[in-house]
């Protein structure tokens, strides 16, 4: 049998540069994990094609995607809703492919639940003044979300304790590299590879 992938979850406060660090991981050609590409009922931001960046759907779309128990996970973000399609990521796993899901922390705590042994990453920023100036500079929120942004980010930096890593994004190429790393290292950790040569030496 196929030894499935694993499922690594990038998480982390609003605005440290999770979106960022994904599309530079997945820009680098070396990259052997599949990304899942998220449901959201946000608008599309400038640039962002659907199907690519985002599923961008309708509220009653998303609601009937719950109804139907169609996401792995899912939660309200400042407004909108953001999921994770279920099918996608249970079929690459079964193929044996890591698949790697960008979230934010409500959505990573309930991956936990479903997939106790995932990879689960926390990325911080170097500071919280450093997060905010992160989040000004976007330039695509009103000063109220940016605010409503920074509250959430103070309570998601508390909840660092649901994960396996911490990774600081002081500079995104460093940030990728650790990230990467430690995905090399889950793969060798002496639980994920036993049974596999358990039976091994029962061939022999
Ligand atoms: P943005 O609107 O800036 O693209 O994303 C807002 C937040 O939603 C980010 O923290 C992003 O990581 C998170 N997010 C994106 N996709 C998902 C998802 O499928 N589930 C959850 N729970 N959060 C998501």
């Amino acid at each position: 049998m196929k030894e499935k992938g694993l499922l690594i979850v990038l998480s982390g406060p609003s605005g440290v540069g999770k979106g960022t660090v994904r599309k530079e991981i997945f820009a680098q050609p070396d990259t052997a994990f599949e990304y899942s590409i998220s449901m959201t009922t946000r608008s599309p931001r400038e640039g962002e094609v659907n199907g690519v960046d985002y599923f961008f759907k309708t509220r009653e779309e998303f609601e009937e995607l719950i109804r139907q128990d169609r996401l792995l996970e899912y939660a309200e973000f400042v407004g909108n809703y953001y999921g994770t399609p279920v099918d996608y990521v249970r079929e690459t796993l079964d193929r044996g492919k890591d698949v790697f899901l960008e979230i934010e922390v409500q959505g990573a705590r309930q991956v936990r639940e479903k997939f106790p042994d995932g990879l689960f990453i926390f990325l911080v920023p170097p500071s919280l003044s450093e997060l905010k100036n992160r989040i000004v500079t976007r330039g695509t929120e009103t000063e109220d979300i940016i605010n409503n942004r920074m509250s959430i980010a103070k309570e998601e930096i508390e909840m660092m304790n649901l994960y396996d890593y911490v990774v600081e994004n002081d500079q995104i190429d460093l940030a990728c590299e650790r990230i990467k790393s430690i995905v090399v290292a889950e793969h060798c950790r002496r639980e994920r590879v036993e049974p596999k040569y358990k039976k091994m030496l029962e061939v022999e």
